[in-house]
């Protein structure tokens, strides 16, 4: 497994396995691996010759207030982590590699963008279709690898790859969770212990949610207003949002009628943790 920091070096390697006809899977991250991404990884060696994964913390994806200079990083330990799911290179730019300082050209997309994280994140899914988009040029990938933790985010992509011709499959993979139900996160390491134990609320009330679908709740306001009860009985929580969306289109559904996203955005202290489940009918 190679370490490569530059575009050039990347796009001489890409050139060489193209010319053997390998296929290429590609798994982009912000580093700071967990069995989240691992599962991403292992899914994308099974299936392609050989992996690509990038690990680059995308400033123009964060807002003005968010946690770009305190999120975790540490490239010796996903070193570890990518070499044992089979990865062939880690891309691992500096900011300058990837934005000049006269950048000016942005991937924007209506609709799909503007609810559930892109309320309380206007500028957040414009960061992440520029620098995918982008990635995806450096890289070229047969296929690419998503989150469904990040259910919001994989529907973007699908429809970027869809609107913009890029030659990728885009493939979403489940979510991985702790034994206790809480969502494998990078940011789950800025919760203190007690913060811990309060962020399985988000898992209990999505569980609770979805029990009452499967026992024929059909109305998305009483859905929600499940999920409120029970996350407001955490103290420690504070909901960003709750939202019953179509699963393709991401816009409020009244009804649940075909599949539907359940989604959530809560902020245990001064981390803001999301989680989801799609139920289809
Ligand atoms: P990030 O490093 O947070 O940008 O995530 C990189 C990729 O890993 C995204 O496609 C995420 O959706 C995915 N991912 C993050 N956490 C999980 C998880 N718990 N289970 C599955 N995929 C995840």
């Amino acid at each position: 497994m190679k370490v490569l920091n530059t575009i050039n070096e990347v796009r001489n390697l890409v050139k060489e396995w193209k010319t053997q006809a390998l296929k290429i899977g590609f798994v982009p991250t912000m580093g700071y691996l967990h069995e989240g991404h691992e599962s991403l990884l292992k899914r994308a060696s099974q299936e392609n010759d050989r992996v690509v994964v990038s690990i680059f913390v995308n400033p123009m994806q964060f807002g003005p207030k968010e946690d770009l200079s305190t999120y975790p990083r540490d490239l010796e330990r996903d070193s570890v982590v990518c070499e044992r799911a089979g990865a062939n290179i880690i891309f691992h730019p500096t900011n300058e590699e990837i934005y000049f300082d006269d950048f000016s050209s942005f991937v924007d997309m209506n609709g799909l963008t503007s609810g559930l994280c892109g309320k309380s994140r206007p500028t957040h899914f414009r960061g992440v279709c520029t620098v995918v988009t982008k990635l995806f040029n450096i890289v070229t990938p047969d296929r690419a690898y998503f989150g469904e933790k990040d259910a919001q985010q994989l529907a973007i992509i699908k429809r970027l790859v869809r609107d913009l011709n890029i030659d990728v499959e885009v493939i979403g993979c489940p979510i991985v969770r702790e034994e206790d139900g809480l969502a494998k996160s990078s940011r789950n390491t800025y919760l203190s212990e007690e913060e811990r134990d309060a962020a399985t609320i988000l898992n209990k009330a999505l569980t609770l949610a979805k029990s009452k679908i499967q026992d024929g709740e059909r109305k998305a306001e009483n859905i929600i207003k499940i999920i409120e009860n029970k996350i407001d009985e955490e103290k420690l929580a504070k909901i960003d949002y709750i939202e019953v969306v179509d699963s393709f289109s991401m816009e409020n559904v009244k009804e649940i009628s075909k599949s539907v996203l359940v989604a959530v955005a809560v902020f245990i202290g001064k981390t803001r943790l999301i989680d989801n489940f799609t139920y289809e009918l």
